[in-house]
């Protein structure tokens, strides 16, 4: 067979024979071990003993016979001109002709500084995006090997390394040095055996700034001595500049923005910090969130953490209580959502504050329900509470009474002391009966000088009037001014509409007048 061909090859190239005899030596390895005749180990090894007879040797032609490989690879201690050298060889195996090629590529000048440490070089054949490095312990980590691939990530060529025109510390982004350099000496003197940096930046041959990750793992000589490190460095600039992004804007938005897991906020920013009167690290720091929600809201919040604690996707929107660090009680509108957090469910929301909102409802409900003279409620608020009154009425069979009054020529109060004196007289006259009445009775002003009174329990309705009626008379407002009422009184019956009790109600007061006015009359 012709193996003239592989003298093209610039690597050194064997052809052995199933004796461990060399069949054909390349130009390149006649250079390399010398122009020899021999078994394979007599040309390139420096032991003594031919290496397929040694246990745990990784020869290649031993390897793929005895373990029915197509290919085998390994690094090798070869003797060369004058010295020793590492070699990568890679082997494969001719089965008609019973013979073995190997390539040895040369890994000396990169690999000097493997001596001692159980470092694996097959990691220097890497490529793609995860460049291999190994670090001298010595100021400035120079670099003593690393991976083809460094020049895609930082334009410096293995060369440049070795020879040590830049340095791995030359290279690291200067506001980052600082700290790679706290976290090297933390973890090494902690005796962590590796470790994954926080993200940190490089400067490239061309001055370009990339975030790298860098998992590091450090290499101790046999008496234990940190000799140096050897690390994967990783371009996440891509990566880390989505992230900025959604941090910039995270930090910009006026709505809070948190995310939880288990009990522990793993996140926030700034616009919560704000809300709950926390900063953002004592926010972090929090043992349990549900410390900041109020008591009385802790239970749905918790609900709502359980669900995304099980993982079950869908947004929930919620309005609670919390209580900010200084104590003051603010009402926050919630949104949340499950996303899968380092593998497992956690929580992210929004979270606005609603306070002004809340305060503003509540005015707006006041308005819609109370008179504005009187500050009972309306003809509205009391049309709304008789109707849900008569459909308890008619389910749980809980009758309830009702006491509907005006005042007696009221007109001539208006025309003797004037209108505003008339005023003052609704307004006195809704405390006086406010006053007396039960906390469950509901009271306001139907309209001008008519009163109605919501009885939930009224076991003697006569009485009740009465009372009213007597309390109205004995009392006497600003200016010596005296009135009397007359009142309509009635109790729920079966099958009542508002229309119906209030009809019912109002003719009873029709009569009460007629009959001559400061009296009641129980329909
Ligand atoms: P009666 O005994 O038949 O009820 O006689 P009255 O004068 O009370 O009855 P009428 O309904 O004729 O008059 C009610 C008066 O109440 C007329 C109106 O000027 C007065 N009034 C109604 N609303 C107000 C109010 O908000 N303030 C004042 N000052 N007067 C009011
Ligand atoms: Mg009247
Ligand atoms: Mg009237």
């Amino acid at each position: 067979m012709d193996y003239s061909a592989f003298d093209f090859i610039p690597l050194p190239v064997l052809v052995i024979d199933e004796n461990y005899q060399v069949i054909f030596l390349n130009r390149k390895a006649k250079e390399t071990y010398g122009d020899r005749e021999g078994k394979c180990y007599e040309i390139t090894h420096s032991f003594s003993q031919p290496c397929y007879t040694m246990e745990n040797c990784p020869c290649p032609v031993k390897s793929i016979e005895e373990k029915g490989l197509e290919s085998y690879h390994a690094v090798h201690v070869h003797r060369m001109a004058g010295r020793e050298a590492y070699f990568y060889v890679v082997a494969g195996c001719i089965p008609e002709s019973k013979t073995y090629i190997e390539l040895h590529i040369d890994l000396s000048h990169l690999l000097t500084a493997l001596e001692g440490s159980r470092l694996s070089s097959q990691l220097l054949v890497s490529e793609g995006p995860i460049v291999f490095f190994f670090w001298d312990n010595s100021p400035g980590w120079p670099v003593k090997l690393v991976s083809p691939n460094v020049k895609d990530l930082t334009g410096y060529t293995v060369e440049e390394f070795l020879r040590g025109d830049i340095t791995y510390a030359d290279m690291v982004h200067r506001d980052d040095l600082e700290r790679v350099a706290r976290e090297v000496k933390t973890y090494t003197e902690g005796g962590a055996p590796s470790w994954t940096h926080e993200d940190y930046r490089i400067v490239t041959k061309d001055g370009k700034v990339k975030w790298v990750l860098d998992h590091t793992t450090v290499v101790k000589n046999d008496q234990g001595e940190v000799i140096g490190y050897y690390g994967y460095v990783m371009d996440i600039t891509e990566k880390h500049e989505k992230e900025e992004i959604i941090r910039n804007l995270s930090d910009a938005s006026p709505v809070g923005i948190f995310l939880r897991q288990g009990k522990k906020l793993l996140y926030v920013n700034q616009a919560l910090a704000e809300i709950t009167g926390y900063s953002s690290e004592e926010l972090i720091e929090l043992d349990d969130v549900l410390n900041i929600i109020h008591p009385k809201d802790r239970k749905m919040v918790r609900n709502v953490m359980l669900k995304r604690d099980a993982g079950i996707k869908g947004v929930e929107r919620y309005e609670v209580r919390i209580k900010r660090k200084d104590g003051k009680i603010r009402w926050v509108q919630i949104s949340s959502e499950t996303i899968f957090y380092k593998g497992s469910p956690a929580g992210i929301g929004v979270m606005v504050d609603i306070t002004e909102r809340k305060i503003a409802e509540k005015k707006l409900r006041r308005l819609i329900m109370y008179d504005g003279l009187t500050q009972i409620y309306n003809r509205y608020a009391l049309e709304e509470f008789l109707s849900r009154e008569l459909v308890k009425a008619e389910r749980y069979k809980l009758p309830f009474g009702i006491v509907f009054f005006d005042i007696d020529d009221f007109k001539r109060i208006n025309d003797t002391y004037g209108h505003k004196m008339g005023d003052m007289v609704l307004k006195r006259l809704a405390r006086l009966v406010k006053g007396n009445i039960r906390k469950a009775d509901i009271f306001g002003r139907w309209g001008g000088e008519e009163f109605l009174i919501i009885l939930p329990q009224l076991e003697d309705p006569a009485a009740f009037a009465e009372k009213i009626r007597k309390m109205v008379e004995s009392t006497v407002f600003d200016k010596g001014i005296k009135v009397t009422i007359s009142l309509g009184v009635t109790t729920y019956r079966e099958g009542d509409t508002v229309d119906t009790i209030l009809r019912r109600v109002d003719a009873g007061l029709y009569r009460a007048k007629r009959e001559g006015k400061n009296r009641y009359y129980v329909v």
